[in-house]
C-alpha cells in the first residue's frame, strides 16, 4: 500500500470510530509520526492531506524541518527532552507533547523567542506509575499544572500519555479514560479550557478515540514499518 492509501484507510476508520463513539470527527486530529521517515515520505503524506507531523529526535528532525520549510506543516515534538536540546525544540517546533519536568518547562519557556507565538505544550502523564516510564504521576498533575501556568511563553493545551499495552481494548480504554478525567479535573480546578488529549498510537487508537483523544499519534499505520534505525 502507498502512504496515500494507508492515510485513506486510516481516515475512513477514524470516521467510523467517531460515529460509533459519538465523537465530533473534527475534534480528532491525526498526528503523523515521521521519526525514521524521509522528507520525501513526509511530502507524500502532506500531499495526501496531512499537515501535523511528530518527531522524537531533535538531530533527525531539524534537517527535515529545514528541507520542508516551504510547506505549511506544523511540527510536534513527542520524544524525551534532553536539556541541551531545549533551545532547538522551543524554537523549531509549534507543539511539545512530552513535557515532564519543571526544569525542562522553564528552559522551553526561556528559549521560546518573543517573536514567536507561545509554544503549545502537553504534560506527559505516567498513568501506570511505571518506574521506567517518564511522565508526571497523576496525583502530581495539579501542582505541576499550576507551575506551568506561570510560564508566559508556554501555552498549556492538555495531557499526553503512552500507557503500557493492556490485554484488550476495553482495559486500554479504561486507562485512557483516567487521563480524560484528569483533564476534566484540571479544567474545573483551575477554570481552564484545556482542549487536548494526545493519546493513541497505531495499535491502540480505537480505545483512545472512545475515551476522548483529540490527537492520535500514528507512525506505522501511515508510513509502514520504520526502516531507518532509531537513535
Ligand atoms: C513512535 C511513537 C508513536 C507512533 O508509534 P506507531 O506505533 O508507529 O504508531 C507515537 N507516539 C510516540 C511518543 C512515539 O514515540
Amino acid at each position: 500500500m502507498t502512504i496515500a492509501e494507508r492515510i485513506g484507510t486510516l481516515e475512513k476508520k477514524i470516521a467510523q470510530l467517531a460515529v460509533r463513539y459519538q465523537r465530533n470527527p473534527c475534534a480528532i486530529h491525526l498526528l503523523a509520526v515521521s521519526k525514521g521517515q524521509s522528507a520525501c515520505s513526509i511530502t507524500q503524506a502532506f500531499t495526501a492531506g496531512l499537515s501535523h507531523f511528530g518527531e522524537s529526535y531533535v538531530q533527525e528532525a531539524l534537517p527535515k524541518i529545514k528541507a520542508l520549510e516551504n510547506l505549511p506543516l506544523t511540527w510536534h515534538f513527542i520524544g524525551a527532552i534532553q536539556s541541551n536540546k531545549a533551545r532547538a525544540i522551543a524554537q523549531h517546533f509549534s507543539w511539545v507533547h512530552s513535557v515532564n519536568s519543571l526544569t525542562i518547562a522553564q528552559k522551553l519557556n526561556a528559549e521560546r523567542q518573543d517573536s514567536q507565538l507561545p509554544l503549545n505544550i502537553c504534560i506527559q502523564i505516567n498513568i501506570d506509575n511505571e518506574a521506567s516510564k517518564s511522565g508526571i504521576p497523576a496525583h502530581l498533575a495539579a501542582a505541576f499544572t499550576k507551575s506551568i501556568l506561570d510560564l508566559p511563553k508556554l501555552r498549556l493545551r492538555g495531557l499526553m500519555v503512552i500507557p503500557k499495552p493492556q490485554k484488550n481494548d476495553k482495559q486500554q480504554y479504561h486507562t485512557f479514560l483516567q487521563v480524560a478525567y484528569l483533564l476534566e479535573e484540571l479544567n474545573s480546578q483551575y477554570h481552564l479550557n484545556l482542549d487536548t488529549l494526545s493519546m493513541g498510537m497505531s495499535d491502540d487508537f480505537a480505545p483512545a478515540i472512545e475515551a476522548g483523544s483529540t490527537f492520535i499519534r500514528i507512525g506505522r499505520a501511515i508510513f509502514g514499518e520504520r526502516i531507518q534505525h532509531e537513535h
